[in-house]
């Protein structure tokens, strides 16, 4: 016989952003329903619920879990960024939340990941999301094309010095784009590669 399978709870943190009473919370749920907390990359999960202490643990956050497999906009990873990092040059956390805030959940031909760092060092990864940003002295470098996954690729850098009140618009075309020419179970990247870098600039409008 089968092994029910235990489904992990992500709870859903825009910009990585979570309360010490959410963090209570969590460890309260995972205790009492005999299960364990992983962080693993940016997202916290609580491990080894069975499927009806799962359901009540779900009621009891709210619903406020994310698909682990959605073919969609996943939650945005962001740096820690203004005021906290003192390398900081752009407010990672301010655009961040923004991106999370209009594009989380967007359905779209395959996964996509957003990475927005407030400097060039790139904490939050900007190189391998598909949809990279950095903070430089007068806006940001957008990276695009970039995974960490089963063929992983860097991102290739597409404009540079883009305010941050330009950068929804921009990343909202770059989704246009994706979801009108990617094919199914295709990354981004593999969408740019396949129909070339100088046509998807031209789409989203960059030199
Ligand atoms: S990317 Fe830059 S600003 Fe963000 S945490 Fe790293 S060093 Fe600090």
């Amino acid at each position: 016989m089968s092994r029910p399978t235990n489904v992990p709870l992500a709870p859903r943190l825009p910009a990585g952003l979570a309360t010490p009473a959410l963090l209570r919370q969590l460890a309260a749920i995972a205790e009492k329903y005999d299960g364990s907390i992983k962080i693993s990359g940016n997202t916290i999960l609580i491990l080894g619920l069975n499927p009806e202490n799962r359901a009540q643990a779900l009621a009891e956050l709210g619903g406020n879990s994310q698909s682990l497999s959605a073919k969609a906009v996943r939650g945005v990873a962001v740096c820690a960024g203004k005021p906290h990092c003192p390398r900081a040059v752009q407010d990672s956390t301010a655009l961040g939340l923004a991106l999370d805030n209009k594009f989380y959940g967007t359905e779209l031909p395959g996964k996509l990941r957003m990475g927005v760092s407030g400097c060039p060092n790139c904490c939050a990864e900007s190189f391998v999301k598909d949809i990279g940003l950095y903070g430089v002295a007068h806006g940001y470098t957008l990276v695009v094309g970039g995974n960490s996954g089963r063929q992983a690729q860097p991102g290739r850098i597409v404009a540079q010095k883009i305010p941050p009140e330009a950068v929804l618009p921009c990343v909202n075309k770059i989704l246009d784009y994706y979801r009108t020419y990617g094919h199914a179970g295709e990354r981004l990247g593999q969408t740019v590669s396949r129909l070339g870098f100088e046509d998807f600039a031209a789409y989203i409008g960059v030199d």
